[in-house]
């Protein structure tokens, strides 16, 4: 009964998008029915998501579509953030809203670059803003990096939340300890995702392939590598104590590493005081009895080893696979970081680069700013009409509310920056034809089918996680 309830939903929601097509189709641009300002967003994740809200909430008038490459929304939301932060999902909600405005119109499976360009919305849209993440990660530069087993935290992260096309990747769990280069909040998901008990993890979206992969993991140790010294460390104080509080996880800290700078705990900005407070406790502190035996319990261990880079990662004897990654070690001097001629080693099957994103140059009109891997903006302008909002203008900075102030700001300028001779524009009409886009009822339709899926095992869902399998489904 759900099924054809859906398939109608489905059907409905395109019939009434081909009605407002074919409408505007039918009347000459200046005719069309809506004469207010025609928006193109291109990247359906928080930034595209809260720009969009931001302009309809401000000019009722304006049409506005929103483009992504993937046949479903949210971005990062739903392919970045941990399984087990469902709170941080909850701006889900809101985006369903803006979605649900009915001078809002989501085009899935439709990318910049490829399907549609950015001179054809430049010619059809009073203002196009580009909003397409930054989904390429950088690399260290050093020898042995093209190491099997060397890799992109980022694909962990896509294999355990169901990115389409990352699920084949070649994930090693098959080996003692993992290394993650890297110190962020990102390391700290991935390295808690790896050691959560899977128990835990069931409870969440967590596709089963990782599940599956963690029933085979032979991992009892993460070992999170840091360049700089505990005052300079770049996870929040939220996914620090989630690796304190880890089931059956003794966080293992160095404490030498924090004793020549325990002075400066208490000069820390307000921002961060609370983290490098807490940091420091843990790390200095004897644990309490309780804590001691629970510790003594634990059967994995979390280490953060800073004041540390990577400079070689050296193969095992079949000269392919990673087996050690070499590391210099560092002092502090003053701000800056400077290496020393000490050296160590930590054996390793699995090595996560987790040092951030960058950008691509989706389009080649888009003046872009290859060595940052941002588009060139100044305050999310790009030239006129055109705007940059999210990761691809700031680079990636912050969580989703720091995302959405700055989308906020660039709703602002691109209603202020509208001009009333600036009508006429055909928005939708004028571009190609896209016989494979998706629409909001068919996300709409799948969202159900991974419910109905997750019941049947008793999860909240079973995420899709191909593209085809998407298409398939929505035509079924
Ligand atoms: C692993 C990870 C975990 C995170 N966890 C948290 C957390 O717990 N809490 C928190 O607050 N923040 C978290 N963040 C940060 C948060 O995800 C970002 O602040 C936010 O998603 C950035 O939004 P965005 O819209 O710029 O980019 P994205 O979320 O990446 O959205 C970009 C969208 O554009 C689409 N796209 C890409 N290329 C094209 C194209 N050519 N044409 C059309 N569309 C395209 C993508 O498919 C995507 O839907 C996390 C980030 C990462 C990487």
């Amino acid at each position: 009964m759900q099924r054809v309830s859906c398939g109608v939903l489905a059907r409905v929601s395109r019939i009434s998008r081909q009605l407002k097509e074919n409408v505007c189709n039918l009347s000459s641009s200046s005719d069309c029915l809506q004469n207010g300002p025609k928006i193109a967003v291109v990247g359906a994740g928080p930034a595209g998501f809260y720009a969009a809200q931001y302009i309809a909430k401000a000019r009722s008038d304006a049409t506005i579509d929103i483009y992504e490459k993937l046949p479903i929304p949210y971005g990062l939301v739903r392919f970045g953030v941990a399984p087990d932060h469902s709170d941080v999902k909850k701006c889900i909600s809101t985006f369903n809203k803006t979605a649900n405005l009915p001078n809002v119109t989501f085009y899935g499976n439709t990318a910049l670059g490829s399907d549609i360009s950015l001179e054809q919305l430049k010619r059809c849209y009073n203002s196009v803003i580009l909003s397409y993440g930054a989904e390429e990660d950088q690399r260290l530069g050093i020898p042995g990096e093209q190491l099997h087993n060397v890799t992109a935290a980022r694909s962990v992260v896509s294999l355990y939340n169901g990115l389409p096309g990352a699920q084949d990747v070649d994930i090693n769990l098959d080996t003692e300890t993992v290394v993650i280069v890297g110190i962020g909040n990102v390391a700290i998901d991935v390295a808690r995702l790896i050691l959560t008990p899977i128990d835990v993890l069931r409870k969440y979206d967590t596709t089963e392939v990782w599940l599956e992969k963690l029933r085979n993991s032979r991992v009892r140790r993460v070992v999170l590598v840091g360049r700089r010294g505990p005052l300079n460390v770049s996870f929040t104080v939220k996914e620090f104590r989630e690796m304190l509080k880890l089931e059956n996880v003794r966080p293992i800290f160095h404490k030498e590493q924090y004793l020549p700078f325990k002075e400066q705990v208490a000069q820390q900005e307000r921002g961060r005081k609370r983290l490098i407070e807490l940091l420091f406790k843990s790390a200095l502190a004897e644990p309490e009895p309780v804590t001691a035996e629970r510790w003594a319990r634990a059967e994995k261990e979390m280490e953060l080893r800073l004041l540390r880079s990577p400079l070689e990662f050296l193969p095992g004897s079949d000269g392919k696979s990673v087996e050690k990654i070499k590391l210099a070690v560092n002092v502090m001097k003053g701000d800056t970081v400077e290496g020393t001629e000490e050296t160590e080693e930590i054996e390793t099957g699995l090595v996560l680069r987790s040092i951030g994103y960058k950008s691509i140059q989706a389009d080649e009109e888009l003046p872009f700013n290859h060595k940052k891997g941002v588009a060139v903006n100044v305050d999310g302008r790009v030239s006129e009409g055109v705007y940059a909002a999210g990761w691809l203008a700031t680079g990636p900075r912050g969580v989703i509310v720091d995302t959405m102030g700055t989308a906020f700001k660039i709703g602002a300028n691109v209603v202020a920056d509208l001009k009333e001779e600036q009508k006429g524009k055909p928005g939708r009409s004028g571009m190609p034809s896209l016989p494979k886009s998706t629409s909001w009822a068919d996300w709409q339709k799948l969202e159900k089918i991974e419910m109905e899926a997750g019941k049947l095992l008793g999860r909240p869902k079973i995420k899709i996680t191909s593209v085809s399998e998407m298409l398939n489904k929505i035509q079924s």
